[in-house]
């Protein structure tokens, strides 16, 4: 288990919190990281949009959930295959935030939705492909792009990445290429929006417990054994490893960071231990 905050929200009652007064979009937060880190917003005091694809009770949990730690909460449906659908979720976060706050305004936007396909090189179809990409690549581009004149001047973004950039995971290729797109996009967005004191920065997990993943890196004492192994840190990685870092970019300790890829995968891969 984690060593860090074990509950999902993380947070301190007697600690200050950091984002009073933000508001906040996380895509892909009806569950695993992206939920973990729409609690650990809210639990930093932003009014946080919920987005979820397809799973709407689920996201209606993760709002349930900040609303019962006292936080302010909405979700948001939009299924991100789809250019259309980009900008349905762009329009409902808007109108969300005008219902909730009387303005449009958003600070923090998190790219964290992403779609997974594990298959050998030989077996990825071209649909398979382009899903890959219109989701983790496509969708963070526009959805962007058409949140920009909404996103408040000194607001982040913050892309979720993976360290599979850096490793050569055979049956994962065209999943690992989206990944690599988003740290090129991540520092040339950076450069572009910097003037508006709007930082853009990527952190890449490794291996974490999600529900998605829990079944394969809990399936043996074997195997969890393995997973360790092969990190610098001595546990599997819990979505409040990744929220934590997200938080920090968010806050204002972050603000002199951007273009930056942040490893927040307990050291995986990093060569052979002596
Ligand atoms: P997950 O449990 O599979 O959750 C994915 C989220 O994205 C869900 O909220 C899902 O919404 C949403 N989503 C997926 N496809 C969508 C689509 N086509 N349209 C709209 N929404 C869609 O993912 P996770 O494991 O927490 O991963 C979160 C991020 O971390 C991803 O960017 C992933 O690449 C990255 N990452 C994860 C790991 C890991 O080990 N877990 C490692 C490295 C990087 P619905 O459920 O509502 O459909």
């Amino acid at each position: 288990m984690s060593q860090q905050l074990s509950t999902e929200a993380g947070q301190n009652p007697d600690r200050p919190v950091t984002l009073a007064g933000k508001t906040a979009l996380v895509t892909g937060a009806s569950r695993g990281i992206g939920r973990g880190i729409a609690l650990r917003l809210a639990a930093e005091g932003a009014l946080v949009a919920v987005h979820y694809g397809y799973d709407g009770p689920a996201a209606q949990d993760t709002v349930d959930a900040i609303v019962a730690n006292g936080g302010r909460a909405f979700a948001v449906g939009a299924e991100l295959d789809t250019v259309d659908g980009v900008e349905q979720l762009a329009d409902a976060v808007r109108s969300g935030l005008r219902a909730h706050t009387g303005e449009e305004f958003l600070d923090i936007l998190v790219n964290n939705a992403a779609a997974t396909g594990h298959l050998p090189y030989a077996d990825t179809t071209p649909d398979l492909f382009d899903r890959l990409f219109a989701v983790n690549v496509r969708a963070p581009f526009f959805l962007a792009q058409r949140l920009l004149p909404a996103l408040r001047d000194g607001g982040r973004i913050i892309n979720i990445g993976s360290a599979v950039t850096r490793i050569a995971l055979g049956d994962e290729l065209a999943y690992t290429m989206t990944k690599g797109a988003m740290e090129t996009y991540t520092r040339t967005l950076a450069n572009e929006v910097g003037a508006r004191r709007i930082t853009v920065n990527l952190v890449a997990p490794g291996p974490t417990e999600t529900d998605r993943t829990r079944a394969f890196l809990r399936s043996s004492p074997e195997m969890e054994a393995m997973m360790i192994k092969a990190q610098a840190l001595p546990w599997i990685g819990q979505p409040a490893d990744i929220a934590d870092p997200v938080a920090f970019l968010a806050s204002d300790d972050g603000r002199w960071i951007t273009g930056h890829v942040l490893d927040a995968s307990g050291g995986t891969y990093l060569g052979p231990k002596l």
